[in-house]
This record gives structure tokens, C-alpha cells and sequence, in this order.
């Protein structure tokens, strides 16, 4: 366990591994950076030992497991670098074309091992929820998910879920201190599965008194929050694109646990929910979810201007776009939280993953900060790249084809 542990953090390059600094320390904020691991994302926590954990078991076992991802833009390049050369396993990971960034695109096309496999799929208005559809799809095929061993890696996937409880210890530590002091986190949110961790981590006991829930113009979980209505709207493109969900499906079971584990409830709400696109909660559910959160939603005016103050101002700290949704958020909220407070932002993107919003920030003018850039990225762009292409239409039965011969 150990071992498996420690081969899934020793790709990090900081010896933290996901290092606090202090951004204004009079006033109790901080950054907690989760961007250290190879493929430069908050993904890289849960992925090494999660994939790691799953060749332990299929060596043991002698069977081979087909990863199939559907990405908004780092969860595919950390489940292919994770599963590289793995002989127990063949990933492949679909990103909506031109929804993500080129530096995250070239992670994932440029990595050279033969049972990887990039999809580029042309054609998804709703983004990675339209990649989402295909993929619930090929699971619910059940001869063809016996035949190629089918198993997925998404921000569902327990094992993710349980390793990102574990950062809220460790940042509540590294700034509190052992006293029993408050803290607020302020989570970029998407699918919810970083910030179920951390509903996780208090259930355990870490005295979290507030957790803000960060959302771009994607904001059903803000909307949720605010109005008690759960609802799904069409998918807007914003700078902080590995946001860009339009149904986070880790809110169910934050609900499951809100309501107490009312099963047929949830059940209920989740058929609304596919069926109408939106669910009312009740009364007491929305008193319990409100419990300990609050949320807000920034706009990409708002990320812009918080990359440039926080990096031209006192900590000339350089955010990628999401930590700036996260910084943003607990500015916004910040006469909310109490006076003596701890406030710490999860930043879970490497700004070298988003050049072009660091430029759109700091102005045309501007060269491009060191810490902008970073050697695995500027080395991926001298690779050849390798990837499959299709419409969303052809989806389905190409990787039929393609994972049948691969595993068969
Ligand atoms: C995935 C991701 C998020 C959102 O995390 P969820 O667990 O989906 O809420 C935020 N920022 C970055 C950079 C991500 O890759």
C-alpha cells in the first residue's frame, strides 16, 4: 500500500507536493497549489495512484482492463500519462475538439506508448456532458463491456473521490496548525469531485467552516446552492474550460448524503432531472446542503482581472484561470467568513497550461511570466503527434471497432 502510494507522488516535482503559500498573510489567504504532478493538474492527485492501484490488482488477477475518459481537458492527459506503458491496461481518452487548450492537447496527442490512444471528437456542443453520453452508452452495452473489460477512470470513480480528501488535511495543517482554528476552502468546481473530498474530509472530523464553491458561467452547482433548483442549461465556453460541466455528477451524492442516504429520492430526482432537466429540492435538503457553503459565479471579466491584480500586485503570484475562479470567489465572499479565518484557494492548474488566457490577462504587451511556462509543455510542442478523429455521430461504432481489436 506503501509503495503504491509513493510510486503514485513521485512524478511530483515539488517536494511539498502540493505546496501552500501564503498570498496575503495579514489577511489570512492562501494558495494551496495541486499543480505539481507530470501532466500539470489537480487530476495528477488521484490518477498515478488510482492507475497504479489498478495495474497492482489486474497483474494479480493476469486480465487486462480497456480505461475509456472523457475529458474537459486534464483528465485525459493524466489517466494516459498514468497508464503509459502499462501492459494491463488500454486507455483511451476523448476530448470535444477545440474545447480545450492546445498545451492540453498536446499532452495527451504527443505521448508516445502503444496502449494509449487520444480521440479527438468533432461536433460536441455540450462539450465533454455530449463525450459523456457515448461513453454511459458503451457501458450500458453489456456484451461489449464484457468482451473489452470496459472500466472508466471519471471524476466519479471512488478511488479519486477518497485521494482528494486527503489535500484538505494537509492544507488546513500547514496553515492553521494543530489548534483546533477555523478554515474556509475556496474549490474551482466542475464535476464536484474535488469539493465532495472535502465534504468528505469534514464528515471526518477536519473542522472545515466553510467551503466556497467556485463555479465559471457554468454555475448549476451556485445555482443549486442559491435557489434549491438543481438544473442543467446549455454548456457556455469560458476561459477556466476544465470547468465547463453543465450537470456535475458528484452532486448526487452530496445529496444522497444531504437527504440521509434517501436512496428513492435521489432516484426520483435523478429521472427528473435526465427527463425535465431540473429538479426542485426541498426545504430541508437545501438547509442541509447551505450547511457549511457558499458558492459563487465568476465571470471571465472576473478571472481576468484576478490574474492581473494578483500577479501586478503585493504577491505577484501568477494564477492559471481556475485558481483565479477560486481567488476570485473568496474575494467576493470574503466579509462572509470569520475574522481570525484561514482562507485557502485551491489553484489546480499549471498557468503553463493556458498561455493564451495568461496573455489575454496580462495584455499583449506583456512577455509571457516564467511562470507561464514550464519544460514538459514547451518540449511537447517539438513531438509528432498522434491522435484518432471522428464526428460525435461515428463515436460510438468507431470505438467499438477500435477497442475490439485492441482487446479482444
Ligand atoms: C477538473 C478540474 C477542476 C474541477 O474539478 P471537479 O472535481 O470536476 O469539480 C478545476 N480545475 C481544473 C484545472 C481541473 O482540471
Amino acid at each position: 500500500m506503501h509503495e503504491l502510494i509513493d510510486a503514485g507522488f513521485r512524478a511530483f516535482e515539488h517536494p511539498a507536493v502540493v505546496p501552500v503559500t501564503p498570498l496575503d498573510e495579514g489577511r489570512g489567504l492562501y494558495v494551496m497549489e495541486l499543480f505539481h504532478g507530470p501532466t500539470l493538474s489537480f487530476k495528477d492527485i488521484a490518477m498515478g495512484f488510482l492507475i497504479n492501484t489498478l495495474d497492482f490488482f489486474l497483474k494479480r488477477k493476469g486480465e487486462r482492463l480497456s480505461l475509456l475518459v472523457a475529458t474537459t481537458g486534464d483528465t485525459g492527459p493524466a489517466a494516459m500519462r498514468a497508464s503509459a506503458g502499462k501492459e494491463t491496461i488500454e486507455c483511451w481518452a476523448l476530448y470535444p475538439d477545440g474545447l480545450i487548450s492546445e498545451e492540453q492537447e498536446r499532452q495527451m496527442t504527443t505521448l508516445d506508448a502503444p496502449n494509449i490512444h487520444a480521440v479527438r471528437v468533432r461536433g460536441c456542443p455540450d462539450g465533454s456532458d455530449d463525450l459523456d453520453a457515448t461513453v454511459a452508452g458503451l457501458f450500458a452495452d453489456s456484451r461489449f463491456k464484457e468482451d473489452v473489460n470496459l472500466s472508466s477512470v471519471n471524476s466519479i470513480n471512488w478511488c479519486r473521490v477518497m485521494m482528494q480528501t486527503v489535500h484538505y488535511f494537509y492544507g488546513y495543517f500547514r496553515t492553521v496548525g494543530d489548534g483546533g482554528g477555523k478554515a474556509a476552502f475556496s474549490v474551482p468546481s466542475g464535476a464536484f469531485g474535488n469539493l465532495f473530498g472535502g465534504c468528505l474530509a469534514r464528515t471526518m472530523g477536519l473542522p472545515v467552516e466553510t467551503f466556497v464553491c467556485a463555479n465559471n458561467k457554468n454555475d448549476a452547482l451556485h445555482r443549486a446552492f442559491t435557489s434549491g433548483i438543481f438544473s442543467r442549461e446549455d454548456l457556455k465556453q469560458s476561459l477556466s474550460s476544465a470547468m465547463d460541466i453543465a450537470a456535475p455528477y458528484n452532486f448526487w451524492r452530496f445529496l444522497y448524503f444531504a437527504t440521509g442516504g434517501d436512496g428513492d429520492k435521489i432516484r426520483q430526482w435523478m429521472s427528473r432531472f435526465n427527463e425535465q432537466g431540473r429538479v426542485r429540492l426541498d426545504a430541508r435538503t437545501l438547509e442541509e446542503i447551505r450547511r457549511g457553503f457558499t458558492s459563487a459565479t465568476i465571470s471571465d471579466g472576473q478571472t481576468l482581472d484576478t490574474m492581473r491584480n494578483a500577479y501586478q500586485g503585493q504577491a505577484g503570484y501568477l494564477f492559471d484561470p481556475h485558481g483565479a475562479v477560486a481567488a476570485a470567489a473568496a474575494e467576493e465572499l470574503s466579509n462572509t467568513f470569520a475574522n481570525d479565518a484561514k482562507v485557502i484557494c485551491l489553484a489546480t492548474a499549471h498557468p503553463a497550461k493556458f498561455p493564451d488566457v495568461v496573455r489575454a490577462a496580462l495584455g499583449p504587451d506583456e512577455v509571457l511570466p516564467d511562470g507561464a511556462i514550464h519544460p514538459s509543455i514547451e518540449a511537447a510542442k517539438d513531438l509528432p503527434s498522434h491522435e484518432m478523429s471522428c464526428d460525435l455521430a461515428h463515436l460510438d461504432g468507431l470505438l467499438k471497432d477500435a477497442m475490439k481489436k485492441r482487446v479482444g
